[in-house]
């Protein structure tokens, strides 16, 4: 039997599929001696982001893409 299965988002390098947080600049991989977890810095600022999401994370309102900025490339105008 033909069997295909699809992932939205691509397994780390331990087989782990980490959903959005592969894919945001907030997250971070933390490895120890034998385990790595994926760390939001978003739960540094704000109470409401676990420290170490459970995954796959498939939806979260703090996803930002990875190498976008949410700082305007340009200062904004003075007044006057
Ligand atoms: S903001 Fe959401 S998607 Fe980004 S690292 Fe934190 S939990 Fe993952």
């Amino acid at each position: 039997m033909l069997q295909i299965s699809f992932t939205k988002e691509p397994l780390d390098s331990a087989g782990m599929d980490p959903g959005l947080c592969a894919t945001c600049r907030h997250a971070r991989v933390v490895k120890g001696a034998n385990s790595r977890f994926w760390l939001c810095d978003q739960s540094r600022t704000d109470p409401r982001y676990p420290r170490y999401p459970r995954l796959p994370v498939l939806r979260c309102a703090g996803h930002e893409p990875a190498g976008v900025s949410s700082v305007p490339a340009e200062p904004p105008g003075r007044p006057g």
